[in-house]
């Protein structure tokens, strides 16, 4: 990494911005603000305007916390409290695995024009978000990461006119992460997940609905669904009884999500692809834009990231896919939110490849979900990308 000039701060007026959002836009400050632009004007107190003036950040404090970013980490749950065949998955050899993370960045920026400034601002913390969302195989990574996003921080900042300081030698940017450890995230391993689906799929409430939406589906044409919801954390075998419905359309179903314990605590849908298609991008992504509805009421966090399940259903084909690595799924989110048309359009591409909408799902997001298929014994087996580049079932040890 080139060596950084730390710029002396002198006597500029310090305004801590801890995020981005947090940043008031400038025209609030000045213009919109109109009563106290109209008091200062008419009284002439030229002297107070001046220091509202004074007030305008000259330098922020750019600082991104990886806990902020991964809210809701997983807890470690005592045994007593788990479902049968969450014992099951304990029992299983478990896989000790440690990453690397960055768990903070920071730097200051100073400068003018504000507008710049802020312009800035947004583009070195958005870099910053990606390196404290990431997990590092070394640390040597995770250090790369964390020096390189400065180095670009500090690049941007001096082509645009600014000052740019990073954070002071005595900073340690990395932290090691293993199984067990608070915040640690664990990847869900799909031949030890299976068994947590096929008890699920043992549910008579869920088996009767699907029924009801594929018979529904083959009748209509239309795509029907329902939620999977449970009044209580803990009692996943419990299903509220949710009724099937349409929004009598061939390709749309909407979901109706809820987070308590009166309406419920929705763990999942399922509805139907009438063409037999895999779950689309947009019903994984529902799985994580649902996740901030949970992480902001606070609670039952865990219960849901460790149960949210979509399913697919048709008259021939069954799949129902899991969160595989909620990292993986942030990051692939945020890519789909950025430009779902582009997503989309590529989406439909690797489709068309060979191996269809499976195989294109495998091909985005295999690293961040489970997907599951029913096979010709009506058991729910792990599906990958096969030696010829083709969706298979997985080979998975019995445990
Ligand atoms: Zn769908």
């Amino acid at each position: 990494m080139k060596k950084l000039t730390p710029i002396k701060a002198r006597d500029m007026a310090y305004l801590v911005l801890k995020k981005r959002l947090n940043l008031p836009p400038p025209s609030q400050n000045y213009f919109l603000n109109r009563l106290s632009f109209i008091f200062c004007f008419t009284l002439l107190v030229i002297s107070s305007c001046r220091r509202e003036a004074e007030l305008l950040p000259k330098m922020v404090k750019i600082s991104v916390d990886r806990k902020k970013e991964l809210k809701g980490a997983d807890k470690i749950a005592t045994i007593n409290s788990l479902h049968k065949t969450d014992k099951i998955i304990l029992a299983a050899p478990p896989k000790v695995n440690c990453y690397y993370i960055v768990p903070h960045m920071e730097g200051y920026l100073s400068g003018l024009p504000i507008e710049v400034l802020y312009e800035v601002n947004d583009i070195i913390v958005a870099s910053f978000n990606e390196v404290v969302s990431s997990r590092y195989e070394s640390q040597q990574d995770a250090l790369n990461a964390f020096q390189t996003a400065q180095y670009n921080a500090f690049q941007l900042a001096t082509s645009k006119g600014l000052n740019y300081q990073p954070p002071g030698q005595q900073y340690e940017p990395t932290e090691q992460l293993c199984d067990g450890d608070v915040g640690f995230e664990r990847v869900v391993d799909p031949c030890i997940q299976k068994l947590k689906i096929r008890d699920m799929m043992k549910d008579t409430v869920l088996i009767n609905k699907n029924k009801e939406v594929i018979y529904s589906t083959l009748a209509t044409g239309d795509e029907y669904g329902y939620e999977q919801k449970v009044q209580s954390f803990g009692s996943t075998n419990s299903y509220m009884n949710i009724p099937v419905r349409t929004d009598g359309s061939t390709n749309k179903f909407t979901m109706k999500f809820t987070w308590n314990a009166t309406t419920g605590y929705t763990i999942g849908d399922t509805h139907s692809h009438p063409t037999g298609s895999a779950p689309s991008p947009a019903d994984i992504f529902g799985m994580i834009k649902n996740l901030t509805t949970v992480e902001s009421s606070d609670t039952g966090i865990d219960f849901y990231k460790n149960n949210v399940s979509i399913t697919v259903v048709s008259g021939s084909e069954k799949y129902i896919a899991t969160v595989k690595d909620w990292t993986v799924l942030k990051t692939a989110y945020a890519q789909y939110t950025a430009n779902m048309d582009a997503y989309n359009r590529d989406y439909a591409k690797l489709a068309a490849e060979g191996g269809g909408t499976e195989n294109a799902l495998l091909k985005k997001l295999g690293n961040a979900i489970n997907l599951y298929k029913e096979n010709s014994a009506g058991k729910y087996e792990p599906r990958e990308r096969g030696a010829d580049d083709l969706p298979a079932f997985k080979i998975c040890p019995e445990y």
